[in-house]
């Protein structure tokens, strides 16, 4: 019978081995590596074979190390290493490995070997151990933020929440919460945009973000908190699988942003007022002249006619004089409105695409974001020069009276769209504000830019005189188009920088 031991050798052995192994030489150099050892320490066979022993130690080992060495060749015995204790030792990518090793001498005719065994037994305890750290420390991150986990696996219909989650909801802990109960939970008004929430995050195209603000009322105590909450779909070969997040109470800060909403609604109101009745006092200092010389001159007018004395020259220089004063008129108005706005004039180079977007959330601060955007922007378009505060201005007064008018009328799709773009034509940054409100019927139209022309109830009618007077201040204009069948469609241009 042949004797298997002497069949194998010693290569399959070191190789079928289960654990790591590394054969060292009596310098100290690794002679080679079993697969297990590789696997371990991250080497190439090629990159560890003739590597000291020591360089997979952490560095402040080393030094020490040599001793050891000389200490086992000189008393050769098979043992574990440092009488049972954990060594560390280096992964090739530098992570600290905890092993176990032993030590068995080989001698063979001329040389001395040594076979290093690691064992990693408690490999294992070592990741439950950090698992339960983090863990450890995501809930405290969590309690300190007062945050909520929800994970929603949606092709089994499991919701996870944890307490805070129930807590927001009034359920008992380990209380199942049915989709019904969920949503009925969540405030009529704010149902649509968590839905729509959900729906961008469900689209395959997007980026599966899910955001979203609403009420929800705990019907054990019948209380009614603002939740924020954020999350990620995660998809599955292109169909949304599952939905994991967190949520927070953001109810202080709602109550904060409404009173100081109020607080400056009124304020506003207040200071409107106030410039309205020193604009209305500028303006007629403004026109008492040109309007007592163009009465004046129609006397003269009136008389002539009326007098047999008719005189075509007389007559004509009346009429001039009329035409000469009522520019003036106008032209005072206007240097008044573009002063009383501007003050001194310093434009800059500025990115209209930016100024666009930082006008959407100045509007939506003051009340006036509860719409569908499409915003269409120019994304090469050269720099304009302009004063930012009053395009914003002209933006800001534009899409509020688009709000105004569309909730005024209660179209069921409150919209508006919003395109920049290069007027070629008139070579020119070209902005056009379009909503879905119930537009304006020609005789409103023709009176829309007078000021102080309103058909609001609690409107000053100041709005587009200004914001036309500033468009013109930056160089620009601002108009309205006619003849539109649906909404109302107002264009304004800049000038782009030189
Ligand atoms: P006000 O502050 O009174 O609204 P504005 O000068 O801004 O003053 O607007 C003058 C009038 O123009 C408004 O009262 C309204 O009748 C009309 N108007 C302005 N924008 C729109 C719009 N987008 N749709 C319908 N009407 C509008």
């Amino acid at each position: 019978m042949t004797d298997p031991l002497k069949d194998l050798s010693f290569q399959s052995l070191f190789e079928a081995a289960a654990d790591a192994m590394l054969l060292i030489d009596n310098k100290g150099h690794i002679i080679c590596a079993n697969s297990v050892a590789l696997d371990l320490l991250g080497y190439a066979e090629a990159e560890i074979c003739g590597l000291e022993v020591e360089a997979l130690m952490p560095e402040e080992y080393r030094a020490q190390h040599h001793h050891h060495r000389n200490a086992f060749y000189r008393k050769l015995e098979k043992r574990s290493m440092g009488s049972g204790k954990t060594f560390s030792i280096l992964h090739h990518d530098g992570e600290v490995l905890t092993v176990d090793i032993s030590l068995s001498p080989m001698q063979s005719k001329q040389l001395l070997y040594v076979l290093v065994t690691l064992y990693v037994a408690d490999r294992r305890n070592q990741a439950e151990e950090a698992l339960v750290i983090s863990e450890e420390r995501l809930r405290l991150a969590k309690q300190a933020a007062g945050l909520g986990v929800f994970d929603f696996d949606s092709n089994h219909n499991i919701l996870y929440w944890d307490e805070r989650m129930r807590e927001f909801w009034g359920a008992e802990s380990n209380e199942a919460i049915a989709t019904k109960r969920f949503l009925t939970a969540i405030h009529p008004e704010d149902r649509a945009a968590r839905e729509a929430a959900l729906d961008r995050s469900i689209d395959p195209t997007g980026n599966g973000e899910y955001s979203a603000e609403y009420r929800v009322t705990n019907p054990a105590s019948g209380i009614e908190r603002w939740i924020s909450a954020i999350g990620r779909m995660h998809f599955e070969d292109g169909i949304a699988t599952r939905l994991i997040g967190v949520a927070r109470d953001i109810t202080e800060q709602k109550i904060m942003e409404k009173n100081w909403h109020v607080h400056r609604t009124e304020t506003e109101a207040l200071f409107a007022q106030q410039v309205a009745s020193q604009t209305v006092s500028a303006i007629a200092h403004e026109l008492n002249q040109p309007l007592a010389a163009i009465s004046a001159y129609s006397e003269v007018a009136l008389h002539a006619l009326q007098n047999d004395s008719f005189d075509q020259k007389s007559l004509k220089l009346a009429l001039d004089g009329c035409v000469r004063q009522s520019q003036r008129a106008g032209r005072s108005l206007h240097e008044l409105l573009a002063f009383l706005q501007k003050g001194e004039l310093v434009t800059e180079k500025l990115n209209l695409n930016h100024i666009v977007k930082e006008s959407l959330s100045l509007a939506k601060s003051y009340g006036y974001g509860k719409f569908q955007l499409e915003l269409q922007l120019e994304q090469d378009l050269p720099a304009i020069l302009g004063h930012r505060v009053q395009i914003q201005k002209i933006l800001v007064n534009l899409l509020s009276n688009a709000v105004e008018a569309m909730g005024g009328a209660g179209v069921p799709t409150s919209a508006i769209s919003i395109t920049v773009r290069t007027n070629a034509e008139l070579n020119m940054a070209h902005v056009t504000v379009q909503d879905s409100g119930p537009g304006l019927d020609a005789i409103t139209a023709n009176r829309i830019f007078e000021p102080f022309f309103t058909t609001k109830h609690n409107g000053i009618g100041m709005g587009l005189a200004i914001s036309r007077a500033l468009a013109e201040a930056n160089g620009g204009k601002l108009w309205l188009e006619p003849n539109v069948k649906a909404g109302a469609i107002f264009h304004f241009t800049l000038p782009f920088a030189p």
